[in-house]
């Protein structure tokens, strides 16, 4: 049977191991973090929990339950485009990815370290700083942000391609419990042009959320790119006296902290939902289409169908046909 590595179990990965899974092949996903979910991520503080990923997703009523699912529920302070609203996820976007996890062989805390040819017939083989052990498959899919996958590309002597053009932004994210009351009726705020906070959202103002006041605060991509090396607690400072001088509030905390993402958004992409690299190895991720949850379940699910195909030709293993 074509067995079928998996690397990161974000939201492209996830979205291909489904597809593959429900093809019937053997799939098995490996991620370095505690947990899936990837940038699809939520913290769970003192006071409350902190989407500081992803805030919503433009969706149609369609495509939000043909996204599968269970947790996502309509955020009406999102205005409609084209018919597509917002959606969050119930009780948090981390639940969405752990129910799009459910069934799936997983392996967390397994940072893969190096790809190299191995024993199977044009196969591969994964090695994992935590644990030394090496997974054999016949496929891979690399689905980690560009800047991370090229080195294992180019220590195993593989041409990068497209992936080399790719560009990130970055982001800072404050998680903040203020003190001093908020606005009334404040639920969120885009800022766009010069400013540098590009989106303050209140958590416990969310559909399904309760709890203290608390917000979710993006610096903009150019503001994180000058304080990238700042660290969190300076970074949560000076996010803190941004945003309290925006609602007009005082910068006195219950609890703050700040997450940055190194590689938050991808400000160029390769334009195609899959990149077949070598043999039996296949990239897709964010970088692909664009940087959106939506996107990135594209691109997976057009990995699996890539995956599935290949599989088809050479005739090992033909079971239900993907959708
Ligand atoms: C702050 C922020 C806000 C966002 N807001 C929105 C939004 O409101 N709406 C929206 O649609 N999109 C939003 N996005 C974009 C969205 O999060 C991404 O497009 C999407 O989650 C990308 O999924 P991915 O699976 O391609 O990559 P990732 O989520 O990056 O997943 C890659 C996975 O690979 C793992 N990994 C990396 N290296 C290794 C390794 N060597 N070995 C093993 N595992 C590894 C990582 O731990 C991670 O889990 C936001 C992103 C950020 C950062």
């Amino acid at each position: 049977m074509n067995r079928i590595a998996i690397i990161g179990a974000g939201v492209t990965g996830l979205s291909a191991a489904r597809a593959l899974v429900a093809a019937g092949f053997d799939v098995t996903l490996f991620d370095k973090g505690r947990r899936a979910g990837g940038r699809m991520a939520s913290r769970d503080g003192a006071a409350g929990s902190f989407d500081h990923g992803v805030q919503y997703l433009r969706a149609t009523a369609a495509d939000a339950a043909a996204l599968g699912v269970g947790p996502l529920l309509p955020w009406p302070a999102i205005a409609p485009k084209d018919g597509a609203g917002g959606w969050i996820a119930n009780p948090t976007f981390n639940h969405l990815a752990q129910h799009w996890a459910q069934g799936l062989a997983l392996h967390c805390s397994h940072t893969v370290t190096a790809i190299t040819r191995g024993p199977r017939p044009s196969g591969w083989q994964l090695r994992f700083a935590e644990h030394d052990t090496v997974f054999d498959c016949d496929t891979l899919l690399i689905t980690i942000p560009t800047p991370q996958a090229i080195p294992l590309l180019t220590a195993a002597g593989i041409d990068c391609g497209p992936l080399a053009a790719v560009r990130y932004a970055p982001n800072w994210t404050l998680m903040w419990t203020p003190a001093a009351a908020l606005p009334d009726g404040f639920t969120h705020h885009g800022g766009s042009g010069d400013d540098p906070l590009a989106w303050i959202a209140r958590e416990d103002a969310k559909p399904g959320r309760s709890g203290p006041p608390r917000l979710t605060v993006q610096a903009s991509a150019a503001w994180s790119a000058a304080q990238l090396e700042l660290g969190a607690d300076a970074a949560a400072e000076q996010l803190i006296a941004l945003t309290a001088e925006r609602l007009g509030t005082a910068t006195a905390s219950v609890a703050a902290s700040a997450h940055r993402w190194r590689y938050a958004f991808a400000a160029t992409t390769i334009g195609v939902p899959v990149v077949t690299l070598a043999d039996g190895l296949l990239y897709a991720s964010d970088a692909c289409l664009g940087s959106r949850v939506t996107l990135a379940v594209e691109a997976g699910r057009q990995a699996a169908v890539q995956i599935s195909e290949g599989d088809r030709r050479t005739g090992t293993l033909v079971q239900r046909t993907l959708s």
